[in-house]
C-alpha cells in the first residue's frame, strides 16, 4: 500500500483527498497513507476534519512552504511518500519536481507550470525535465484534472475505438453553476483571470491562429445547462495534443462565461486590478491581482451555494473505415452533488477526482514511464473506467453533422 503526500490545501486538493480516502475506506489496496501539506496548516487540518467525518479516514498534515525546495526536500525524505500530488499553485511545480529529483520520488500535477511575472503558460519547462526523471528513473504525469487531464482521455479513448483518424477536435468547458455571487471564479482567482485575460490561441493546419481574449464568441446548447455563450480560448492540452496526436488539424478550446462576469473582468481590467506587474502603495510593492485575489471569495468557500451543473466534453470530427463522423464524449457534473458527498463544488471535484485517478493509475502500475509524460501518452482504458465509477460517469454520443463553426 502506497503512502501519498498531497500538497496544497484548496478546493481540488479537499477533493482529491476526500477520493482517496474514500478508497482506503473501501479497503481498495491503492492508497494507503495520505499526508496533506501545504502553506496553511489549518486549511489542511479543516479538510483533515471533514475527511475523518465522512470517511473514518485518519490523514496526517504538515506546513510545507512548496518554493522551498531544501524543506520540501526534507519533508519527502523524512516521510518517504511513493507519490507526490501538486495540487499547489502552476507556479510550484518545478520546485516541487525538483524537490521529486533530488528525493527519487513520482510527481503528478493538474495544470502547466506559470512563472510569476508573466502570464504566459506552455509545457516546455516541464518537458525539459524528461531527461533528468528518466535518468532518475522516476515518472511525472503533468495535467491530470478535467481540462486539462479528462478531456485528453476522452480523445485518445475516442482515437482508440472510434476512429481511424482525428481530423477536428474542439474541447466544450461549460460551467453552468449559480453561485450567488457578483463575481468570483471557480478555483484559484489569481490563476483563473491570468488564464481568461490572455490571448486566445488554437492549432490549425500546423500553426497557431492567435487573437485577442474573449472576442470569438459561439452560443451552444449544453445538456442539462441550456444555451451558453462560449469563448475561444487558449488553454494548455492544445500544446500536448497536438504534439501527441499530430494528425489532429484543428484543436481549438471553448469555455463559457456569463455577461456580468465579463462585465465585471472587463471594469477590473480597465482600472488596473488585473495587472501582474508590481505597483507601489503606502510605500511597499503589490500585485494588483494578488490583491484582488485576496478580496475574492475563496473557491473553496463557494461550495455551499452553487447550484447547477458543469458540462465539460470533447466533440471530435475524423474517419473510420472511409466514412466520415462526428462524436461528443461528455461528463455532466452536479454542483450539489459534488458538495453534499464532499463539501466543494464541482469545478473542484472535476478536478480532484481526476486527481485521485491519475494517482490510481501510477500507484497501481497501469500507467507507467521513466520520464515525464502527458495523459494522451497512456491507454485510456482504465482510467475511463475509473470515471465512470468515482463519480465522473460520461456520455458518447454521435452528432449528425460537424460542427458548423
Ligand atoms: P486554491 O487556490 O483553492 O488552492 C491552492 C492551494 O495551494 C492553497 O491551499 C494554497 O495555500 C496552496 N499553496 C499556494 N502556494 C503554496 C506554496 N508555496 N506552498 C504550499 N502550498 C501552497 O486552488 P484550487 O484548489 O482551485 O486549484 C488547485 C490547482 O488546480 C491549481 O493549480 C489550478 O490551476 C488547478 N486546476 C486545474 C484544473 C484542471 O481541470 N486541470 C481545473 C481547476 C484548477 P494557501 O491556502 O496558504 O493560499
Amino acid at each position: 500500500m502506497s503512502k501519498i503526500l498531497v500538497i496544497g490545501a484548496g478546493g481540488v486538493s479537499s477533493v482529491a483527498v476526500h477520493k482517496m480516502a474514500q478508497l482506503i475506506a473501501a479497503g481498495n489496496g491503492t492508497f494507503g497513507e495520505i499526508l496533506l501539506a501545504s502553506r496553511t496548516l489549518s486549511k489542511c487540518e479543516a479538510i483533515a476534519e471533514s475527511v475523518k467525518q465522512r470517511t473514518g479516514v485518519a490523514i496526517t498534515t504538515a506546513q510545507i512552504d512548496a518554493d522551498d525546495v531544501p524543506a520540501l526536500t526534507a519533508l519527502i525524505e523524512q516521510e518517504k511518500p511513493d507519490l507526490v500530488v501538486n495540487l499547489a499553485l502552476p507556479y510550484q511545480d518545478l520546485p516541487i519536481m525538483d524537490a521529486c529529483l533530488a528525493t527519487g520520488t513520482d510527481y503528478l500535477d493538474t495544470a502547466n507550470y506559470e512563472p510569476r511575472d508573466e502570464a504566459k503558460f506552455e509545457y516546455k519547462w516541464q518537458w525539459d525535465y524528461h531527461d533528468r526523471f528518466k535518468d532518475a528513473g522516476i515518472m511525472a504525469l503533468l495535467g491530470s484534472g478535467f481540462d486539462p487531464g479528462v478531456t485528453s482521455v476522452f480523445t485518445c479513448w475516442l482515437k482508440k475505438h472510434h476512429f481511424d483518424r482525428i481530423d477536428t477536435l474542439d474541447i466544450l468547458d461549460c460551467n453552468g453553476g449559480d453561485h450567488g455571487q457578483h463575481f468570483a471564479t471557480n478555483f484559484n482567482p489569481e490563476i483563473n483571470i491570468r488564464e481568461v485575460t490572455a490571448n486566445s490561441r488554437h492549432w490549425e493546419k500546423g500553426q497557431w491562429v492567435e487573437g485577442p481574449p474573449l472576442t470569438q464568441k459561439q452560443e451552444f446548447d449544453f445538456e442539462a445547462v441550456g444555451p451558453k455563450n462560449m469563448y475561444l480560448m487558449y488553454h494548455e492540452e492544445i500544446e500536448s495534443l497536438k504534439t501527441h496526436l499530430p494528425e489532429i488539424q484543428r484543436i481549438r478550446f471553448w469555455m463559457t462565461f456569463g455577461d456580468a462576469y465579463l462585465t465585471h473582468l472587463a471594469v477590473l481590467q480597465n482600472v488596473g486590478m488585473t495587472r501582474i506587474d508590481p505597483v507601489m502603495y503606502e510605500g511597499r510593492e503589490i500585485i494588483p491581482l494578488q490583491f484582488l485575489k485576496a478580496v475574492l471569495p475563496e473557491p473553496a468557500s463557494l461550495g455551499e451555494t452553487t447550484k447547477g451543473n458543469t458540462n465539460i466534453g470533447v466533440i471530435a470530427t475524423g474517419v473510420k473505415d472511409g466514412v466520415e463522423k462526428t462524436l461528443y464524449v461528455k461528463n455532466i457534473c452536479s454542483h450539489e452533488a459534488a458538495y453534499e458527498e464532499t463539501g466543494n463544488q464541482g469545478v473542484s471535484y472535476t478536478t480532484g477526482v481526476p486527481a485521485m485517478i491519475g494517482a490510481a493509475m501510477m500507484l497501481s502500475g497501469q500507467w507507467r514511464g521513466k520520464g515525464v509524460f502527458n495523459m494522451e501518452e497512456f491507454d485510456p482504458d482504465p482510467f475511463m473506467e475509473m470515471l465512470n465509477q468515482h463519480g465522473l460517469p460520461w456520455t458518447l454520443e454521435e452528432l449528425e453533422a460537424p460542427l458548423a463553426f
